[in-house]
């Protein structure tokens, strides 16, 4: 582990990062200020009305600051023009100026946009993908020349008053950064702090900073180490916050979702972009649905919106995490078996869903058990473990019912029960379930607490079933308050004490969920507490009850991909009212996003921008049609050779836009194939695919 100042306020409770304020334009960004929503126009920059009318339709949907690309002196030029348009038509929006490899285009566009974006991998150097050693002399000599290469455009955006964003992407860093750091977080930070430094020389400081990756878990501990480093050195720049290459489609959200999200719950970012392969306008929803939560916190005192963690007259230390914020290792867990089902340890993290009709509609209930573990298509994944809630003895009677009937209906899925404890303690014998759900009753006093909790323990273990313990702020025993509060660490407090009793009595898989409104802090709390007590119980991961599929799809991901991407988690459930083939889906999808557990093709498809070389959104839809199968293949779509070999990091192969109509294919880093007719282009990915070994035909 890494030793640093900590990455953020507080794990366990939200608090935003302090940054100074940088003006773009007139638009003040970090500090206090909302988390500010950007995209990217992908009109060619030459026309201009093009470029303009999409400015103005990114403002209407709530853009707030717009990126256009200047890949040539020409286009910088022409910014000249699409800015006097839109202030003709009274459009005052920020414009950023997009930079690669060309600093004579960065000098120019600096006379006419509040922004300048550029890559410091590809600013001053050319990349050759060479590998080398560079002595301690050659490397200082290395940044001497860069910063003769970059301190024109430094001195010219002080003068203008222009902000600059540095914006480091994985997989696009200089060779010399590659062969010192690799492509690394490390690397993408040190890069990104070459160039702040000697804007500093130069006493120039509207600077924002981005660390951008198309794998969610790199751009998440690229940015923690970025804040953690700056703080080391005393820097406090705002941070543009992005998944770059996301993809489209919900895949392409879900990515955005966790990698931003993950973030801005740390307390982490002051503007956003979401990238996606489709209409920039498109992003912009998408970006709002992700900052709404934390811009809503400004208005509360001093931004503290959390649960509370502790009450202020304990004094012991709580429990360290023992999660690497800068590097991704599951929480080590026991493996357990549930039914047929094993879950914790090295298992991959399950997918459970729950019912959502009464129990005692059993037509219905067998009709959604059906729909949650029957793949819809060919290979396709489904639910693990379904969840369904009885209540009372007539819901006990239906689950009778129903289990009687899934054989006959062809279904083994195994299923989780929840049953209030007080009801389970008093069967004679237990429903047939993989696992049973229960919470304990915080009304009770100590002794008859401890009493209902063995007891239905006790009846579990006998049975040889899993107990998962499920628990609320509600659920900590009103006899543990006057110690704990109902806080944090009172439901952590609470949850260790259950799984104690359950070892004592020996219930052979135990889980702890938690139902939380704030899930994130929650987790990361109760895994540490857990940890510190040699608890290395599974963790189910769920949402609260999410409403609508916005919300569902955003905060769902946003929640349970932090998590992941936390490593915790060795089930997780969204608890939605989405219909069951979305919701399966969503699941699958978060997990893939996580890098978790990859269930079909991994696309990495840029946002497209005026270099593109084709129509980057037909042509993803047409590859994904023939090639979204390939589980554990990685396939990138870029829409231009300057920067999409750089910027597709790790995919397996590339299918980049190499000039009008045609197209070079990667594999991995090496272009295997050159300008070959766009319409050759698909088969010979296949065929390249088949030849690497990875092809599968579709089932
Ligand atoms: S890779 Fe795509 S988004 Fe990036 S510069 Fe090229 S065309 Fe534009």
């Amino acid at each position: 582990m890494i030793t640093l100042p900590a990455y953020c306020h507080d794990p366990f409770s939200y608090r935003r990062r302090k940054t100074r304020v940088v003006y773009i334009g007139d638009v003040p960004l970090g500090g206090n200020y909302p988390i500010r929503i950007q995209s990217m126009t992908i009109s060619d920059t030459m026309d201009t009305a093009a470029t303009v009318a999409e400015t103005i339709q990114l403002v209407e949907a709530g853009c707030e600051i717009v990126r256009i690309t200047a890949p040539s002196l020409n286009e910088a030029e022409n910014l000249r023009h699409i800015k006097a348009e839109l202030h003709r038509r009274g459009i005052r929006v920020p414009l950023v100026a997009d930079i690669h490899f060309t600093p004579n285009a960065a000098l120019k566009a600096a006379e006419y946009v509040e922004k300048v974006r550029i890559n410091p991998g590809n600013y001053a150097d050319k990349k050759k993908f060479a590998t080398r050693e560079y002595s301690d002399n050659e490397y200082q000599a290395e940044l001497e020349r860069i910063e003769e290469r970059f301190k024109p455009l430094v001195l010219k955006l002080k003068q203008y008053g222009v902000a600059m964003r540095i914006g480091t992407n994985h997989g696009s860093l200089s060779d010399r950064i590659m062969n010192r750091f690799g492509d690394t977080p490390e690397g993408m930070v040190e890069s990104a702090l070459e160039f702040v430094r000697i804007c500093e020389r130069y006493d120039y400081h509207d600077i924002v900073l981005s660390m951008k990756a198309s794998n969610p878990l790199v751009m998440i501990q690229a940015y923690r180490l970025l804040a953690a480093r700056m703080a080391e050195e005393g820097m406090d720049y705002p941070f543009h916050l992005g998944v770059t290459e996301a993809g489209d489609g919900e895949e392409g959200r879900v990515k955005s979702a966790i990698g931003i999200g993950s973030l801005l719950e740390d307390g982490i970012g002051d503007t956003i972009r979401v990238s996606l392969t489709e209409d920039s306008v498109h992003e912009i929803p998408a970006a709002h649905a992700i900052a709404r939560p934390y811009n809503a916190r400004l208005a509360t005192p001093d931004q503290v919106a959390s649960l509370p963690v502790r009450l202020s007259t304990r004094t012991a230390p709580l429990p360290q995490e023992s999660r690497n914020p800068y590097g991704y290792k599951r929480r080590p867990s026991d493996e357990v078996r549930l039914g047929d089902l094993q879950v914790g340890g090295t298992q991959p993290v399950r997918v459970e869903l729950a019912t959502t009709v009464p129990l005692t509609d059993v037509d219905g209930t067998l009709a959604q058990i059906q729909a949650l573990s029957t793949p819809a298509r060919s290979g396709a994944p489904v639910c693990e473990m379904v969840r369904l809630q009885a209540i009372s003895d007539a819901d006990l009677e239906a689950f009778t019912r129903l289990r009687q009937r899934l054989p006959e209906a062809g279904l083994s899925v195994p299923l989780a029960l929840y049953l209030p404890l007080a009801l389970l303690g008093s069967l004679p014998t237990l429903p047939e379930a993989a696992k049973l759900i229960t919470a304990p009753d915080a009304m009770l006093p100590e002794g008859p607490w401890y009493e209902q909790v063995r007891r239905g323990a006790a009846l579990v273990a006998r049975h040889g079933m899993g107990l998962e313990w499920t628990l609320t702020l509600e659920t900590i025993p009103h006899f543990l308050r006057a110690t704990y509060g109902a806080t944090l660490e009172g439901l952590a407090y609470t949850a260790s004490r259950l799984v104690e009793l359950c070892r004592e009595v020996a219930v052979p898989g135990i889980i702890v969920s938690l139902d939380m409104a704030q899930p994130v802090a929650a987790y990361r709390l109760l895994a540490a507490h857990l940890d510190s007590k040699g608890l290395a119980v599974p963790l189910h991961v769920k949402t609260p009850a999410l409403r609508g599929r916005t919300e569902t799809l955003f905060q769902g991901s946003l929640w349970l991909g932090t998590l992941l991407c936390d490593g915790l988690g060795d089930s997780l459930q969204i608890d939605s009212d989405l219909p069951t083939a979305e919701a399966i889906s969503l699941s699958y999808n978060i997990l893939q996003a996580a890098r978790l557990r990859m269930s079909k093709t991994e696309f990495i498809s840029c946002p497209s921008c005026g270099r593109t070389l084709f129509n980057l959104q037909t042509t993803t839809e047409r590859i994904k049609s023939r090639m979204s199968h390939l589980k554990d293949v990685k396939i990138a779509i870029m829409g231009c050779i300057v920067n999409g070999p750089g910027e597709m990091a790790d995919a397996d192969f590339g299918y980049v836009g190499s000039g009008p109509g045609k197209i070079s294919l990667y594999v991995g880093k090496e272009c295997v194939e050159r300008n070959l007719p766009e319409e050759q282009a698909d088969e010979r990915l296949i065929q390249l695919i088949q030849t690497h070994g990875r092809w599968a035909e579709p089932v």
